[in-house]
């Protein structure tokens, strides 16, 4: 992997964690913040971590994006999964290099990439979206990403069935997961993973019933609360301010 920024390279110009701009180096353009703009071509030839000055002299860090920051920065057509939540879904999930994975809906792309990113290079994630309005913002997000090559994109209402078989893992976000629960124990292998994100308790009930009634095991129930820490000598304490909810992750195996 190269440390040297090239041009087309996408760079996060860093100005402080609240402050970052996710961009494409182009020759010849300027890019502008309201602490001045930059010259593309002085970040041309630069290693990441380096840092450049504005034309009003404040600096910025230039460092490589990492899976993350494209997420974030997505264009949102939908609610994304958070990295919080995604954490744990790739721990509890197993899922590395060379898996193969069935996800839906695709949405605005934000648990697609990052499935891609910890799937590649030889994996692949088939991704259903019943909505096609929504596949054409996903393909482009999922691309910016640099992951659309380990990534289908089936335009399909995955209640009415999974084509895949011995999948290693099925992750879901979507509205009636407990309908996809019979289809995603046929596309599993023994052994398999299933997955649910759901923003509420009757979602998760109807899930854990319907996985319990399709002979999984390990089903379990978790919700993650994070809570950002101001760390400063003598003042160091949790910030006022949380995200209370997100949504519910159902995690379970597949006996055969
Ligand atoms: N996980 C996505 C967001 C998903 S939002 C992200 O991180 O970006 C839920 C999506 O599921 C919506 O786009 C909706 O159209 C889609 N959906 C709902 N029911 C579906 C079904 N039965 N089959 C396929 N997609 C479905």
């Amino acid at each position: 992997m190269s440390d040297i920024i090239k041009k087309e390279d996408q760079v996060l110009l860093f100005l402080d964690s609240r402050r970052t701009y996710l961009i494409k180096v182009k020759k010849g353009q300027d890019f502008h913040t309201h602490k001045g703009f930059i010259h593309l071509d002085d970040v041309i030839g630069k290693r990441y971590g380096d840092r450049v000055k504005s034309n009003l002299g404040v600096d910025f860090v230039l460092l490589k994006p990492t899976i993350r920051d494209y997420v974030m920065k997505m264009v949102r057509r939908t609610q994304i999964i958070y990295p919080k939540d995604m954490a744990l879904i790739v721990l509890h999930t197993g899922i590395g290099p060379g898996s193969k994975v069935v996800e839906a809906g695709t949405g605005s792309g934000a648990l697609t990439s990052y499935v891609a990113h910890y799937v590649k290079p030889d994996g692949c994630v088939y991704s259903y979206e019943v909505r096609e309005e929504f596949v054409e913002t996903a393909k482009k997000n999922i691309e910016k990403a640099g992951v659309l090559d380990y990534v289908k994109i089936k335009n399909k209402d995955i209640t009415q069935g999974i084509d895949e078989k011995a999948v290693d893992a099925v992750i879901l976000d979507l509205a009636t997961p407990w309908l996809v629960v019979p289809h995603a124990y046929k596309a599993l292998r023994g052994g398999g993973t299933f997955s649910s994100f759901s923003p509420t308790i009757d979602q998760v009930v109807k899930t854990v019933e319907a996985l319990e009634e399709a002979r999984f095991v390990d089903v379990e129930t978790i919700e993650c609360l994070t809570r950002r820490i101001k760390v400063k000598r003598d003042q160091t304490r949790p910030e006022t301010f949380m995200v209370g909810h997100t949504g519910y992750i159902t995690f379970a195996r597949k006996t055969l």
